[in-house]
């Protein structure tokens, strides 16, 4: 038995108490059917630890769009040079922050669980093949 890398198991967004289920449904890109699930399909861990939890993730999603947003600042302004106009810069970040935001939605979840949650623990014992959803 080995255990599921937490690096691993935070970029296929796992659950973070098994490493095994997956924290959301649908495809990243399929807007509008991706969604978190309830309780993890493997341990069945709940991942709304209390209720309007995830209202904590919209402040790890704004620091998220705020480090997305200095990026690509810097990266327009590296690649064009340009120190005149601000819609370009306006555009640009808006739109970048606009295609990165399912990523923002799934990855500031799975940072407040992993990072900023400290009732959520890792259990090795439920990161097996053959564990079955118990309640
Ligand atoms: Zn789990």
């Amino acid at each position: 038995m080995s255990e599921t890398p937490k690096s691993w198991a935070m970029l296929h967004c796992k659950c973070p108490r098994c490493r095994r289920g997956n924290m959301f449904t649908g495809a990243m890109y399929n807007i509008g059917l991706s969604k978190i699930n309830e309780t993890c399909p493997r341990c069945g861990m709940r991942f709304e630890i209390e209720p309007g939890y995830f209202y904590a993730a919209m402040y790890v999603s704004y620091a998220l769009n705020v480090a997305e947003s200095g990026f690509f600042w810097l990266s327009t302004y590296l690649i064009t040079h340009n120190t005149t106009s601000p819609w370009l810069y306006i555009s640009v970040i808006l739109g970048g922050c606009f295609l990165l935001s399912p990523i923002n939605f799934r990855y500031s979840r799975v940072f407040l669980l992993y990072w900023l949650s400290p009732k959520v623990h890792y259990q090795p014992h439920l990161d097996t093949y053959d564990q079955i959803k118990h309640p």
